[in-house]
């Protein structure tokens, strides 16, 4: 384990669900199934420890801006309500709290925020206060997508004044052009991240047979 874990610190694993962890969901993440045992390890040394575990949720109306089908940049995803939204089954979830995002319209990169996105006003989620009142110091990182949704989550803890921390292997990218994911780990870093890998041969990083 390269994490340590203790009652500051929450581990905040950002929108694993079925639309972009599975192969067959509607904005499926290459490689995005693979980061599950990772995440399943580092939540059951975050629950041993004493850590928070939140977990965040894109969560879309039918119809959004957000949607290509509507004006927007992605094809439909994470309709909340539905499978897609569903966090994927292979992760250990009921941990802690779910931290919906995206559920009035906005684009919803962020666990931290709601953007709206006709107006550009900026929105909470309740993720922020769920840490204050747990005196929580640091934060720890994985999911999906590194280039949007894991990139905005860590750059607001960053800002927020958190100690963050993202699992390389623990997140994939959609990677829209060649490198967006790289990209985004080398800018997460520069405002502040630690870029957390795990040991070589560690038994979750070498995958299904
Ligand atoms: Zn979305």
């Amino acid at each position: 384990m390269q994490e340590e874990y203790g009652p500051a610190t929450a581990l905040l694993v950002v929108d694993v669900q079925n639309d972009f962890a599975d192969p067959a969901g509607g904005l499926a993440v290459g490689g995005g199934e693979e980061i599950l045992p990772v995440l399943d390890e580092e939540i059951a040394a975050a629950r041993a420890a004493g850590a928070f575990v939140a977990y965040t949720q894109d969560w879309h109306p039918p119809a959004t801006p957000h949607f290509a089908k509507d004006g927007g940049a992605w094809p439909v995803h994470c309709v909340g309500g539905t499978w897609g939204a569903e966090l994927h089954p292979g992760l250990v979830a009921g941990a802690g709290p779910a931290v919906r995002k995206g559920t009035n319209g906005e684009d919803g990169y962020s666990g931290f925020t709601m953007r709206d996105p006709v107006s550009g006003a900026t929105v909470p989620t309740e993720l922020a206060g769920l840490l204050r009142s747990r005196g929580i110091q640091r934060i720890v990182v994985g999911g999906l997508a590194t280039d949007y949704c894991v990139r905005s989550t860590v750059l607001d803890a960053i800002a927020l004044g958190y100690e963050t921390h993202v699992l390389v292997e623990g997140v994939r990218a959609v990677d829209l052009a060649p490198g967006d994911g790289e990209r985004a780990l080398a800018e997460m870093e520069r405002a502040g991240a630690r870029l957390v890998r795990r040991p070589a041969g560690a038994a979750a990083a070498d995958g299904p047979p």
